[in-house]
């Protein structure tokens, strides 16, 4: 199957953790670069390196060990990887790729000079002239390593503006329009060595506090909509020559418009449903992406399935074993346990995804399950 025998990631968190069974289908290994020997990715590596996933001299290491060097974490010194591309180390996707992606103004302007629909946008401090007049409700987002809400502020009024400008007066920002979304949507999206793009069913994905809490596949849209996505995720993926799978974040307005608001060069949190309901994983169509093998099927083998999060609510060490249980329990449910030694609030733990009945999905049953799971998960605990 390929050349390919061993696949270096550049990170070893959970979604590095959940490449484990494609890997082992698809008969190569993984070898993972992450900071430490707790991260959940490193029980099922073939070998690890220990060290930041910007640390390029680790990157140069695990290049030795490895025929071709994937991401699970895009914090990377591109400057830096970009000598090793030069030297003839492959990344896939390569660096070219991410170049535009890493900074979120850059992502903004790649989108808008592609002449695809985003939020109007302009970096802070601001260019010389003219001087943009933006008007509240706006969203500030610090330009790079945020992630999971971390790093995006919805800002309602002039004193939160302030406040949060001074916490953040050292750091490059960028300012977009606020989007009265009527619903949020993701496409994953994956592109072959030979140019092949494969497409999942379009999600309605639903944010807390800026942080992902459940994922409904497929997303009840029109086929016109759907029809846009699937022409933003197309034209992306070949601009970008990508090789691999990427998630697409979308606002989609009560006109039925849709907006971009946020690529993300990797496997995504918006695609884990596809572990459980679909013929073939997010996690191993990226990896036969980046080995060059044919692209698998990525149609749902069930009517629906909805994935909640299981996020930290607290700072503890616990497994949260009973509460696990209890919602394996429930039918159709599969539960994913990432492993990690911590909790706190918001950390991403673990998610369930639950394979739905057509009747579920039709009856709007798919929020009463993901609700069931939350007052399981969550207790009286209502958010983090
Ligand atoms: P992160 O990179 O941390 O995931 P995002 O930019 O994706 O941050 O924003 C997280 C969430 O914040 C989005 O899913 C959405 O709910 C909200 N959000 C972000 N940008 C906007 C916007 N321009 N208008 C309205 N809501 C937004």
């Amino acid at each position: 199957m390929g050349d390919v025998k061993r696949v270096g990631v550049i990170g070893g968190g959970q979604l590095a953790w959940m490449m484990a069974t494609a890997a082992e289908k698809l008969g190569v290994e993984l070898v993972v670069q992450t900071p430490s020997n707790s991260d959940p990715a490193v029980a099922i590596a073939a070998d690890a390196i220990f060290a930041p996933v910007a640390d390029a001299t680790a990157t140069a290491q695990l290049a030795t060990q490895c025929d071709v060097i994937t991401f699970e974490n895009e914090f990377v010194d591109l400057e830096a990887l970009s000598l090793l591309e030069s030297q003839g180390i492959c990344f896939r996707p390569g660096l070219q790729t991410l170049r535009p992606l890493l900074d979120k103004y850059h992502q903004r302007c790649y989108l808008r000079d592609l002449g695809l629909p985003t939020p109007g946008f302009f970096p802070l401090p601001p260019p010389p002239s003219p001087l943009p007049s933006p008007s509240l409700p706006l969203v500030l987002k610090t330009r790079r390593h945020g992630y999971d809400g971390q790093g995006t502020f919805i800002i309602k009024d002039l004193p939160e503006l302030n406040t949060t400008l001074e916490r953040l007066k050292n750091v490059l920002l960028l300012v977009e329009e606020f989007v009265p979304f009527e619903r949020e949507l993701a496409a994953i999206a994956a592109r072959s060595v030979n140019g092949d793009i494969s497409i999942y069913p379009i999600v309605e994905t639903q944010q807390e506090q800026q942080v992902c809490r459940r994922v409904f596949a497929p997303a009840k849209i029109s086929s016109a909509v759907g029809e846009q996505v699937n022409a933003i995720a197309r034209t992306l993926l070949n601009h970008l020559q990508v090789v691999g799978v990427f998630g697409i974040e979308l606002f989609l307005t009560q006109e039925e418009r849709v907006l971009v608001n946020e690529i993300a060069p990797r496997v995504h949190n918006s695609g884990h449903f596809t572990l459980d309901a679909c013929e073939t994983s997010q996690f191993e169509q990226h990896l036969r992406a980046v080995c060059g093998l044919p692209l698998g099927s990525p149609a749902m083998k069930i009517p629906g399935a909805v994935m909640v999060n299981l996020l930290g609510y607290e700072h503890s060490t616990s497994s949260y074993l009973e509460q696990r249980q209890q919602i394996a329990a429930l039918p159709g449910a599969h539960v994913h346990w990432y492993g990690k030694t911590e909790s706190r609030p918001g950390r991403k733990l673990g998610h369930v995804t639950v394979l739905l009945e057509a009747e579920e999905g039709k009856q709007g049953g798919a929020s009463a399950i993901a609700q069931k799971v939350e007052s399981i998960w969550y207790g009286r605990e209502k958010s983090c």
